[in-house]
């Protein structure tokens, strides 16, 4: 049994042997762009509005970089460095990718029920530095996503939402990425559909998608229209720190066959074995599963449970015993050195921290395999009323 994993095979393969073998070139032309249309198609947007890059990662540092470009005159008046407000409790490359932009990331803490955003704890920490915040859309849970951008408007800040774990979701039926301010999406090997490697920005001002797309490529303008037409830029003008972040056909043709089988095979399959572990484990002790809202629609990438009463490392061990690989998501961010050392508290964080155990979930998982993990956990802690 695996933790999460690639579900690619035939159809990937031979769409990436079509671009070795007809296309003729691997980089970033004809292939990325239909990538991009195939993305504006499927969630309702203008293919104008969508910038594919080699990962997720990528994706975020090119939002906050875009930020920070679009925000200058603001930032240029500040005392102190720009700050980013980020909650701790996410994948270190939202960190990373506000810092190499050249902002102070200051983590704060997630709700208890949800993992997202604490914007409470947000209010608390703005201050006459503070730029933007980055909601996660922590285990594809876009928990109050309309109320997070209201409260990032009335405040007068930018939104970086890290929608790693969301694409395929809706927010009160509204697709993820149909919404929003820059929208981050990564299809790194495991996430809910795979390029290998890569990921894409979402954007909703013409000039945020200009600056986007022309640091993927080094900051040359304009050199996105020239690839895509199968040119190269001889005589380019540079504006802006860019990157080396576009995406490459080979990659670009395993997310087209992934994209086609999203909503018919792992959409299905993802909920079919989520709602699985939530009857099997319905009845046990100290297990909760993080709340979502009825009126959103999610596609769960991972299932972080919450192991209560301190006995997540009971379960963790009995279940490596197993075989039945578990997972850690995440290491709060506001503990590691550069973020911090653990400087500032975050209660709720760090109480998650203590509880959080991922078990497996990818759709090549059989119905036998939730099953035996759930009997495993059901052996150690007990049913309840038992
Ligand atoms: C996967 C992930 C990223 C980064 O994406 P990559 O494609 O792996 O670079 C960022 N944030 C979160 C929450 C993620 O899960």
């Amino acid at each position: 049994m695996r933790l999460s994993r690639s579900v690619v095979g035939e159809d990937e393969a031979n769409a990436v042997s079509k671009v070795i073998t007809e296309d003729g070139y691997l980089g970033m032309g004809t292939v990325a762009r239909e990538f991009e249309n195939a993305i504006a198609r499927y969630i309702g947007i203008e293919p104008w509005q969508v910038i594919s890059v080699n990962s997720g990662t990528a994706a975020l540092h090119l939002a906050c970089q875009t930020v920070y470009i679009q925000e200058q005159e603001k930032i240029r008046n500040l005392d102190g460095n720009p700050e980013f407000i980020i909650p701790s409790l996410t994948f270190v490359a939202s960190f990373q990718a506000a810092r190499a932009a050249g902002f102070k990331a200051v983590p704060c803490d997630v709700l208890l029920e949800t993992g997202t955003m604490d914007l409470d704890d947000v209010q608390r920490r703005i201050n006459k530095n503070t730029v933007a915040i980055m909601p996660v859309d922590y285990a594809s849970n876009p928990w109050k996503l309309d109320e997070t951008y209201a409260f990032a408007s009335k405040n007068g800040l930018r939104v970086v939402e890290d929608a790693a774990h969301a694409f395929g979701c809706k927010h009160h039926r509204k697709k993820i990425g149909s919404f929003g301010d820059l929208v981050c999406f990564s299809f790194d090997g495991i996430k809910n559909i795979t390029c290998g490697e890569g990921g894409c920005i979402i954007a909703f001002q013409k000039d945020a998608a200009t600056l986007c797309a022309d640091a993927r490529l080094l900051g040359v303008k304009g050199d996105t229209a020239k690839r895509f037409a199968g040119a190269r830029s001889w005589d380019p003008d540079v504006v802006h720190q860019g990157w080396r972040y576009h995406l490459s056909n080979i990659m670009a043709a395993i997310g087209i066959v992934q994209l086609k089988r999203l909503e018919t095979e792992f959409i299905p399959a993802r909920r079919r074995l989520y709602e699985l572990y939530r009857q099997k484990l319905s009845d046990i002790e100290n297990v909760a599963f993080f709340v979502t809202d009825p009126d959103d629609f999610i596609v769960p990438h991972i299932l972080p449970l919450r192991i209560l009463e301190e006995k997540r490392q009971l379960v963790a061990n009995d279940l490596q015993a197993r075989g039945i690989p578990t997972g850690m998501h995440y290491k709060p961010n506001h503990l590691l050195s550069l973020f911090g050392g653990g400087a500032n508290r975050l209660p709720n964080v760090e109480k998650l921290y203590g509880e959080l155990l991922t078990v497996p979930l990818h759709p090549c998982l059989a119905d036998e395999d939730v099953i035996l993990v759930c009997d495993e956990i059901k052996k150690v802690l007990g049913a309840r009323n038992a």
